[in-house]
């Protein structure tokens, strides 16, 4: 099933969660990103088209600085992703740079998919990157995104660019094999749904535990990713980042994730 949608979806969104962005440490996670970007090039070569959303802006920027990290004011925040966003695209650009692709960053905000001449504009840039072989990485615009007008999470965002692209396929990597009926960090009997269809129901039926210290969505908005997605019927394949060759595990049928299929319409 992985397998048959990943192949049929020319058009795909991968979002990069912060968890797997970084090391036990704290340091930014340079192998991560050199294995993604063989993935995707792979992928590439396989003739997809990939839209990346990537978390981890204020990891590296407390990587960067060695500082700051324990700063709640909201402006320490902002500049510590001002900094980490610098150095996550230069990680991405140079091993991207090993498959001879290039990188386009577009640093977006919840008003943004608000304003129609905006979308309109996003929607522009994101054709004639992906059109010219050049992948698209996106964030949210932290410097501007103070609290209330946040979308707050990429998960969301991503499920966002999945539609405002009409993408095929919404890939979120993270830091566990999918969605459990409870959170499988605290309980060692957890089991893993691979097929979800009808996720109304599924909150009540799952246990949402928390997030992670850096994971600013937790399970929950992972759900709410896959319902905004699954409205305009693309899939959404939840899996884990931290699985060595995960994507080309997903293409090969050889690992176990969560699919969130849409109903046709
Ligand atoms: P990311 O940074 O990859 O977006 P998050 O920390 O935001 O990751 O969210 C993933 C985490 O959600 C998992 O590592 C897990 O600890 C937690 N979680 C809570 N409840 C569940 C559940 N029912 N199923 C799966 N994960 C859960």
């Amino acid at each position: 099933m992985l397998s048959e949608i990943m192949k049929k979806s020319r058009k795909i969104v991968i979002k990069i969660g912060s968890q797997i962005l970084s090391n036990e440490d704290g340091t930014i996670n340079h192998n991560f990103i050199e294995q993604l970007c063989k993935q995707v090039s792979f992928l590439i070569k396989e003739g997809k088209q990939i839209v990346i959303v990537t978390s981890g802006a204020m990891i590296a920027g407390i990587s960067r600085t060695n500082k700051w990290s324990r700063k709640e004011d909201m402006n320490y925040k902002q500049a510590l992703c001002a900094i980490g966003q610098v150095e996550l695209m230069a990680a991405y650009s140079s091993h991207f740079s090993d498959h001879d692709i290039y990188i386009g960053q577009l640093l977006l905000t919840r008003e943004d998919f608000y304003d129609e001449i905006r979308t309109l504009n996003m929607r522009n840039t994101l054709f004639t990157l992906v059109d010219e072989g050049i992948i698209p990485i996106i964030n949210e615009n932290d410097t501007v995104s103070v609290e209330q007008i946040k979308i707050g999470d990429n998960d969301t965002l991503s499920a966002y660019s999945a539609s405002l692209w009409n993408a095929d396929l919404l890939i979120l990597l993270s830091d566990i094999d999918g969605v459990y009926d409870k959170n499988p960090k605290h309980h060692r009997d957890a089991k893993l749904l691979e097929k979800i269809e009808d996720i109304d129901s599924l909150s009540e039926e799952i246990e949402i535990g928390e997030a992670n210290s850096f994971g600013t969505g937790g399970i929950a908005t992972k759900i709410e990713a896959a319902k905004i997605v699954n409205n305009y019927g693309i899939p959404m394949i939840l899996a884990n980042g931290k699985i060595e060759d995960i994507l080309l595990k997903l293409y090969n049928n050889e690992t176990r994730a969560t699919i969130f299929l849409a109903s046709e319409k």
